[in-house]
């Protein structure tokens, strides 16, 4: 895939750390610098809202707390750092949330265990989706097993300076599914359905997201992903991790 590198920076409103939203997902990445010493990274691999072109990016935090990022991809560069800021809860203005400790001791327990932690976000509600259908009646780890092998199977691989990630199959690809090991019942049915609905228009995020709470939360019953929804509206990463991790930084 010819990639174009483009870079950005984001400055977070309030504390953040990249290290603990990326430990969270387990994907704190270790690279080599450039004086040498090995640095942490973010890489994310998704799909972009609205035209679903894959997309990589990758991300560090500099002393001062800005997060610089890298796109590895064609993706106009504002969309893609729009996405990248709400996937990791920076389009959130948290700078009250250090008043909280003040006022609340679980809270300021919480803040010292996860300093700087905001919840990482699916990339969209379309993945958010599938994840539903793909993990419903199964643990989560065999979810993610086969949301792994849809992605390395039907998704496209992103190269990230050596690291090679596989974004979530496009709505496309979902449309024309007629079987995959692991999804019994109806769920290649409701894969199809989701894929329609997603070429057509109905899955954009920013419009659900918009959407009364009791309008979203029934669309999904997946436990894992009922945590995320608490956390950030369109559900968190749920992993095996994050399932027994207490969610710190709820929106309201
Ligand atoms: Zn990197």
């Amino acid at each position: 895939m010819k990639t174009k590198h483009t870079s950005f920076e984001i400055r977070p409103r309030g504390d953040f750390s990249l290290e603990e939203g990326a430990n969270f997902i387990g994907a704190w990445h270790r690279a080599p610098s450039e004086g040498g010493e090995p640095e942490g990274h973010l890489h994310l691999a998704f799909l972009t809202d609205g035209d679903w072109t894959p997309v990589g990016v990758c991300l560090k935090q500099d002393a001062a707390g800005r997060v610089l990022g890298t796109i590895h991809g064609d993706s106009p560069k504002s969309a893609v750092v729009r996405q990248v800021e709400r996937i990791l809860s920076l389009d959130i203005d948290g700078t009250g949330w250090a008043d909280v400790a003040r006022r609340d001791p679980v809270v300021s327990r919480l803040q010292q265990m996860f300093p700087g932690f905001r919840p990482v976000n699916w990339s969209n509600a379309y993945e958010a989706a599938a994840w539903c259908i793909i993990s419903s009646r199964i643990s989560m780890r065999q979810g993610e097993g086969v949301k792994e092998r849809m992605s390395r199977e039907l998704g496209q691989r992103i190269d990230i300076h050596g690291h090679a990630l596989w974004t979530f199959p496009g709505p496309a690809q979902l449309v024309q599914l007629e079987k995959f090991a692991g999804l019994f019942g109806r769920k290649v049915e409701y894969l199809n359905a989701l894929g329609r609905a997603a070429l057509s228009g109905d899955m954009d995020t920013e419009t659900l997201r918009q959407m009364p709470r009791r309008v979203r939360v029934p669309a999904c019953s997946s436990a894992g992903t009922q945590r995320g929804e608490r956390a950030s509206d369109l559900g968190a990463a749920p992993d095996g991790r994050a399932a027994n991790r207490i969610w710190p930084l709820a929106r309201p």
